[in-house]
């Protein structure tokens, strides 16, 4: 069996592979850094694996502060007081260590840190990211603990406005981690709902950007390759947590969903955004409640693109083998069956349904859908995932 081991430039360095959290001090000196803040959430701080995380730090000698204020779905008063942290500390770097909330989380620290104005000026809207001072911006080592967002190969960090109950996100080209350490042997203590809602986010990238229209044929081969591990590898995972060949597959195609959406996400994520802002739920198992309803709505643009996904991952039937079998992993991963079944004592009055598709038609996800999410559109796939799969 091909050792599951290797170091990889792209599209940022990545040391991969069981047992390479090892390797974080000489990632840390050869970052540069003297004295990183460790940045990572408040369930994951009680962790063991956070402890010897920081005995290695520690053990090396490496000077560094620990901030663990963030909360599912990140808010800015978590961003203040992890700045406020790093200020103080007098640090130089961020090892951001966690799921994708406290890899977003660390990378907006050592990102604003250095600015002077407001985090929502650098939205990913056109190029507001120019308005950044690159200079200031601090070096990032991430750490996934999930298979996952991928945020640790991303260049943007998503933020909750609480003002406005919209999830942003911001951009910039220097926010890309400069090292990724992605062991998976990090991700053995998942709890299988995690396990499960990870693993969907990362089958909702890949899927989304091959269904995206556009040309970019290096981001499709990704995808397709990401959906095959998902597919193949989940399962496993979320029966056997141990089974560190799945856990291993399931990180690679982590990071292979965060690149290649690249060429796009689609309507799964713009509504899913809404209701993560709304009603605080976990990203990747939204994601995944909406997953079918979205494959059925966008059918007519992508039934001939989705069989030959489906033949290249040795699914028969094209599109509706494909449809089913998405089902069927659903059913097994016990993904709610429905939204009121995601979110405990759900009401969807008539003005929250509008309001939640007027959301996700301006969601800057929208644009990626194979045909135009219309307002229409985005209430079709609401009630589809107010009634649930079948
Ligand atoms: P998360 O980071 O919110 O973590 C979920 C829970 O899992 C937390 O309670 C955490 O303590 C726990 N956990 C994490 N690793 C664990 C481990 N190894 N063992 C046991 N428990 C563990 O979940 P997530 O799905 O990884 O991240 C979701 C966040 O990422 C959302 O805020 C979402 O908006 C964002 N996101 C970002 C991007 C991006 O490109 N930057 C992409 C998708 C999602």
């Amino acid at each position: 069996m091909t050792k599951l081991v290797a170091n990889w430039s792209f599209p940022t360095a990545i040391r991969f592979g069981a047992g390479r959290i090892a390797e974080l001090p000489d990632a840390v000196a050869r970052a540069g850094m003297k004295n990183p803040l460790f940045v990572t959430d408040p369930g994951l701080a009680k962790l063991p694996v956070t402890a010897s995380t920081l005995k290695l730090l520690s053990g090396a000698n490496v000077a560094h502060g620990v901030f663990s204020d963030v909360r599912p779905n990140p808010v800015e008063s978590n961003l203040d007081a992890g700045i406020a942290v790093y200020k103080q500390g007098g640090h130089d770097g961020v090892i951001a260590f966690g799921g994708g909330s406290a890899l977003d989380l660390g990378k907006l620290i050592a990102f604003q840190a250095g600015q002077t104005l407001p985090i929502w000026d650098f939205e990913d809207i056109g190029d507001w990211w120019t308005r950044a001072d690159a200079d200031a911006i601090a070096p990032v080592i991430a750490v996934p603990t999930t298979a996952g967002t991928g945020s640790e190969v991303g260049r943007a960090g998503v933020l909750t406005n609480e003002a406005t109950h919209t999830k942003k996100v911001i951009f910039h080209p220097k926010m890309l981690p400069v090292t990724v350490i992605a062991d998976p042997e990090l991700t053995v203590g998942m709890p299988p709902f995690i396990t499960a809602g990870t693993g969907m986010d990362a089958l909702a990238h890949c899927l989304e950007a091959w269904c995206a229209p556009g040309y970019h044929p290096m981001a499709e081969g990704i995808a397709a390759e990401g959906v095959r591990l998902v597919l193949e590898n989940l399962p496993k995972a979320y029966a056997d947590g141990t089974d560190i060949e799945a856990r291993a597959h399931m990180m690679s195609a982590a990071a292979m969903g965060a690149t290649a959406f690249q060429r796009g996400l689609g309507a799964i994520h713009s509504l899913s955004h809404p209701i993560g802002a709304l009603y605080d739920t976990h990203h990747g198992m939204t994601n995944a409640v909406f997953m079918p309803h979205v494959l059925e709505f966008n059918r007519s643009a992508i039934e001939t693109r989705m069989a030959r996904l489906a033949a290249y991952c040795g699914i028969a039937g094209g599109f509706d083998g494909f449809l089913a079998h998405i089902n069927e992993l659903c059913a097994e991963l016990k993904v709610p069956r429905s939204l009121p079944d995601l979110i405990e004592g759900l009401r969807m009055e008539e003005d929250r349904r509008q309001l939640i598709a007027d959301m996700a038609i301006v969601d800057p996800t929208a644009g990626g859908n194979p045909i135009e999410l219309t307002l229409e559109g985005a209430l079709d796939i609401l009630d589809r995932a107010m009634k649930g799969r079948g």
